[in-house]
């Protein structure tokens, strides 16, 4: 199965580089794994920080993609995706904290199946879409649900720093088949979504095929497929968990806001 991270080693803790992951050890890549890169030398994995495990330049979002959990928020089931940004500000690697903001009073996690876009693509098709899938990774679309709902629009509700952990890893689209992979959160060790991407209303060549008729994807760029039910409030010291079979798990600590 091909394994892709951007990793950094003890000796350059903040020097995140492309490598392609093996057992115990990794191969430098001279470029972004789409970019059909180079191997500069192999290294034994001991000591790596994971990284965001891309550089987008846009982070889309669908709402509302498995029916259950449009309903458990009292939403209708929509009858196209329904499309937000997260800002790339928001992005957090495997292993950091989800600082709760001081503004909400209910933040809430998402576990979330996501992709990174390996082509320039403009008004695919579903099948250009799916071509122009280059990985698979997880992802949290952490929302402060109290200010979603009288926001209305999304941006500030889900748009916090640290917002958007993603990660660890990217796995190769033709080792893994998004469609037919269950989706599983855990809180402090406790399951709390149990779900399954075939309850996905809209399968995520669609999903990208439709956000492309509205927006050139670059390389990169990173698409969040939406929430099974399941989702509910987080506390200061908790811990999230987020696995898909064959993909790498997600972890993430929540914190208080400390900042003066
Ligand atoms: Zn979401």
């Amino acid at each position: 199965m091909a394994r892709y991270a951007r990793l950094a080693f003890p000796e350059a803790p903040n020097d995140f580089r492309w490598y392609a992951l093996h057992e115990d050890r990794a191969d430098a890549l001279d470029g972004a794994p789409w970019l059909s890169p180079a191997t500069l030398g192999t290294r034994p994995l001991t000591g790596a920080i994971y990284g965001v495990p891309t550089t987008p330049s846009k982070i889309v979002c669908v709402g509302r993609n498995y029916a259950a959990h449009a309903k458990e928020l009292g939403n209708e089931v929509p009858k196209e995706p329904l499309l937000f940004h997260k800002p790339v500000s928001s992005l957090l690697a495997n292993g950091g904290t989800v600082i709760l903001p001081r503004e909400s009073e209910r933040v809430e996690q998402e576990a979330e199946l996501a992709f990174v876009v390996g082509h320039r693509i403009r008004r695919a098709t579903r099948e250009e879409a799916r071509a122009a899938i280059f990985g698979y990774t997880v992802a949290f679309d952490i929302t402060a649900r109290d200010i979603q709902k009288k926001d209305v629009q999304f941006t500030r509700g889900k748009g916090f720093d640290t917002f958007c952990p993603v990660g660890p890893t990217l796995t190769a689209a033709s080792a893994f088949a998004p469609d037919a992979t269950t989706i599983r959160c855990w809180r402090n060790g406790e399951l709390r979504q149990d779900g399954h991407t075939a309850d996905m209303i809209f399968p995520v060549d669609v999903v990208l095929a439709y956000a492309s008729q509205v927006m050139t994807f670059e390389p990169g760029d990173l698409i969040l497929t939406g929430t099974p039910e399941g989702v509910g409030p987080l506390a200061a010291g908790d811990t999230l968990r987020l696995e898909v079979p064959g993909l790498d798990a997600l972890t993430v600590e929540i914190g208080a806001d400390r900042e003066g």
